[in-house]
């Protein structure tokens, strides 16, 4: 809440502002304002769906969080898991929890984050709903993607002997949060991968497009736990070699000075970089790829997951990824 301002519109002045804002898309034959919104199949495609909720104090702080980039961050979070299987989005919902104390103004804010990230990825609002909220700004995001028949990438693909590749960089969004945790002000490119992430939807989409990837996710709860689903459902083991680890030169500089540091890009979250493993092992070379990826390990037989440096000997990572439960 920036200025104190109570909700000054009421819940259908607000949804009517939204759905003047939220556009329309050629799939769409009915978005806001009915029962329910109507969209258009194409027989050939399979449709993605997947769902996030973000609860304030658990997934954001609005103590340095602005309103406007949540709804960004909203969006870019929930687009990265169709991005992870090779589709293209289509249609957002948006469910709102909205506490008191935040005004319209907030509310607004909000939807022009949120409706710009959309519109970037050509993805549109086709519906939600907005309530009350008795405790904190809750905020339930759902996708609605497609691709070709058969083509998306899942997690039990990999197989013994393909590389492990990953997108970007790692630990910055991780680094950015530790630092706001604790009253520091993280270098812009760092702050920027933590509160305005991309998705990766043009890398997956050609990912799947060309075949190249046989399992794929996005690096949401940190590398060490992610990669573990897709050495758990494609039942195999994976070696990472920490000195392939990409990682930005601000991450660097920091790292330079506290070596623990590499905890944070093997476990940190939030980096919604792409992962993936492929036959294919020279895949960095690619210049068509983008962003471009790095090469970091590869799939073993032998279950389990090591990380090692150059001299061969183990690492063993002191931070666990996240775990709401645990
Ligand atoms: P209902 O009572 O049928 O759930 P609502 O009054 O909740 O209808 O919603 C009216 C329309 O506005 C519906 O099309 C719904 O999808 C849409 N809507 C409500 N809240 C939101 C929101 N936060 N974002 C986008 N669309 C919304
Ligand atoms: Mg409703």
């Amino acid at each position: 809440m920036k200025n104190g301002k109570p909700i000054t519109l009421g819940e259908f002045e607000l949804i009517r502002q939204i759905q003047q804002q939220a556009g329309t898309a050629e799939h769409l034959l009915l978005g806001i304002g009915d029962d329910c919104a109507i969209q258009r199949q194409a027989t050939d495609q399979e449709l993605l769906i997947s769902t996030d909720l973000l609860i304030e104090g658990v997934h954001f702080d609005l103590r340095w969080t602005s309103l406007e980039d949540l709804g960004r961050k909203a969006v870019a979070v929930n687009l990265s898991d169709i991005a992870a299987m090779g589709g293209t989005p289509l249609s957002l919902f948006l469910g709102v929890g909205c506490p008191q104390r935040l005004s319209s103004d907030d509310l607004q804010q909000f939807s022009r984050g949120f409706l710009s990230e959309a519109a970037k990825y050509s993805a549109v609002l086709a519906g939600g709903d907005t309530c009350r909220s008795p405790g904190p700004l809750l905020i339930s995001v759902t996708v609605q993607g497609c691709c070709a028949r058969g083509r998306a990438i899942r997690r039990s693909g990999a197989a013994v002997g393909d590389a492990i590749y990953v997108s970007g960089t790692l630990g910055d969004s991780a680094l950015a949060l530790q630092q706001l945790q604790r009253g520091e002000v993280p270098l812009r490119e760092l702050a920027s991968r933590h509160h305005t992430p991309q998705a990766r939807i043009a890398l997956g989409a050609q990912l799947a497009k060309q075949r190249l990837a046989s399992a794929m996710l996005d690096v949401s709860d940190g590398l060490l736990g992610d990669l573990g689903h897709i050495a758990d459902q494609s039942s195999v083991g994976a070696v990472i070699e920490l000195n392939r680890l990409p990682l930005s030169t601000a991450f660097r500089a920091v790292l330079a000075q506290n070596p623990q540091l590499i905890d944070l890009a093997l476990t940190g979250g939030e980096d919604y970089e792409l992962l993936f493993t492929s036959k294919a092992q020279d895949l960095e070379q690619q210049a068509d790829l983008s962003p471009g990826v790095t090469r970091i390990g590869s799939i073993t037989a032998a279950a389990g997951i090591q990380c090692r440096w150059p001299d061969q000997s183990l690492y063993q990572c002191e931070r666990g990824g996240f775990d709401h439960f645990a």
